[in-house]
């Protein structure tokens, strides 16, 4: 059986930096596409998007402990090494999986937290020192892989911000692109986290997509905003959705919107079960 040609794959902090010393020395474009891995058509969609635009391609699968709250799934969350190679085959050039200790070693006590709009509220009253993780573990992967782009998807739309603010404010030499929002035929987000959903659970999941273009489309004909998102709500937890926030926001700066005059977002979070599944859209 011929053998998969396939990235090369960089499994510690020592790896990559011989890796990023070589590209460095022969001036390539490099593009980073942060991922905890349990790869999907998401991911691969970043990595299409800016296969153009470098010349090399690196894909970081960390699952990030920082990120997740005590309660959450980071002992569950899926890891899937081999897929995820199989999957990219050679779309990339090379993949940095690091053991938690070269990124976290054990006397490691900096993190990174941004305070303003971009991330209080939203996900943050539930997840509240999620981002904290988030904005650390990406600052931290910009400095070891210094990639000249780095690619986030709009499905994480506040991590996406809460970016762009770091870079911003950091002056962080990184230019942040953003991948539109893949989904399933019938419209769900795809993300790692449907593999935890039931067959009942992954009927009414793309409820959640359905509500949001319902609410982008009344809100662009000027109803009345705080009804709108009522009734979404309803809608959601009639059919056993509990929705921990479904709101309306300017997508640039993430203040609460009330006109379609500048770029706005409908955002929501719901539960269905013990899983938690996230989407947005533009109005
Ligand atoms: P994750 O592995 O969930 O941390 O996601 C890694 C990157 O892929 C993040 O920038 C996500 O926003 C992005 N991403 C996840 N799901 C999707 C999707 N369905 N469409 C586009 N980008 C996605």
């Amino acid at each position: 059986m011929a053998h998969h040609r396939r990235a090369e794959l960089l499994s510690d902090r020592a790896a990559l930096r011989t890796r990023m010393a070589a590209w460095r020395e022969s001036h390539q474009i490099v593009a980073l596409v942060p991922t905890m891995g349990a790869l999907h058509e998401g991911h691969l969609s970043l990595v299409r998007l800016v296969a153009a635009r470098a010349d090399r391609l690196l894909v970081s699968i960390f699952v990030n402990p920082a990120q997740f709250t005590p309660s959450e799934d980071f002992s569950a969350y899926p890891r899937t090494l081999e897929a995820d190679r199989e999957k990219l085959g050679t779309a990339v050039d090379a993949i940095y999986c690091p053991p938690v200790a070269d990124i976290y070693p054990a006397d490691f006590v900096t993190s990174i937290s941004l305070e303003g709009p971009a991330t209080t509220g939203l996900e943050d009253r539930f997840r509240p020192t999620h981002f904290k993780g988030v904005a650390t573990v990406v600052a931290k992967l910009f400095l070891q892989t210094t990639p000249h782009l780095a690619v986030f998807g709009e499905k994480d739309f506040q991590q996406l911000c809460v970016i762009r603010q770091m870079v911003r404010d950091l002056e962080l030499p990184v230019n942040v692109v953003a991948a539109p929002t893949i989904r399933e035929v019938d419209g769900l987000a795809m993300s790692s986290r449907n593999v935890y959903l039931s067959e009942a659970e992954r009927a009414v999941a793309p409820l959640i997509y359905h509500t949001l273009t319902q609410c982008a489309e009344r809100l662009r004909q000027g109803d009345e905003a705080n009804l709108v998102l009522a009734e979404g709500v309803a809608i959601l937890e009639k059919s056993g959705f509990s929705v921990d926030y479904l709101e309306w926001r300017q997508a640039d700066t993430l203040l609460p919107a009330t006109t379609i005059e500048q770029p706005t977002r409908v955002l929501v979070a719901a539960r269905i079960g013990a899983t938690r599944l996230i989407d947005n859209i533009a109005v």
